[in-house]
């Protein structure tokens, strides 16, 4: 975190002045982002914070893009629906055991593998359903993928540890849709 320079704004009425107030007054350094705040003041966080959900929500578009492309039939088959979805309420009550978000981060390389292992059961139950003339539409397959990250970002606050987890469900996706 520490390529975040702290330096002083260019001028006072300066649009990248830090935000922040202190006894002092208004904050001198200049914010990471417009209208935003210096790295003493939290600004780090805000960028790697928007850089997270810029990347996320980059990889999630990308998928939704590819699935357009590929224009999944039968979407009125959804027989693995609730299979799935217990699957997913498992990675949510783990989730919500942990006691808070140090807890969580503790536990981030476990839940970055469950989400690695729910993804398998997804592939695995697809390719079950299909042999048995049934299969998950890719786009619920996306949209719980989309969930999962979802849970996961609403307590994940550390930035690599998100990546981490949206580079491994980004993985077990690339899989099933091969
Ligand atoms: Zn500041």
């Amino acid at each position: 975190m520490s390529k975040y320079k702290i330096e002083r704004a260019d001028s006072p009425d300066s649009p990248m002045r830090c935000q922040a107030v202190t006894s002092k007054g208004q904050c001198l350094n200049k914010a990471t982002v417009e209208g935003g705040f210096c790295p003493v003041h939290g600004g780090n966080r805000a960028v790697a914070t928007a850089e997270a959900e810029r990347k996320r929500l980059y990889h999630l578009t990308k998928y939704r893009e590819r699935l357009d492309e590929l224009d999944s039939p039968n979407q009125d088959i959804k027989n693995l629906r609730e299979e799935i979805g217990i699957m997913r309420i498992v990675m949510e009550a783990i989730v919500n055991q942990c006691d808070g978000p140090a807890e969580i981060l503790c536990h981030a390389p476990k839940i970055s593998d469950l989400a690695t292992k729910i993804g398998k059961l997804v592939t695995n139950c697809h390719n079950i359903d299909k042999s048995l003339g049934q299969y998950l539409d890719k786009n619920d397959i996306v949209q719980i993928a989309q969930e999962i990250v979802q849970v996961i970002s609403g307590v994940v606050s550390d930035a690599e540890d998100l990546e981490a987890i949206i580079e491994g469900i980004e993985m077990v996706l690339e899989r099933a849709f091969e």
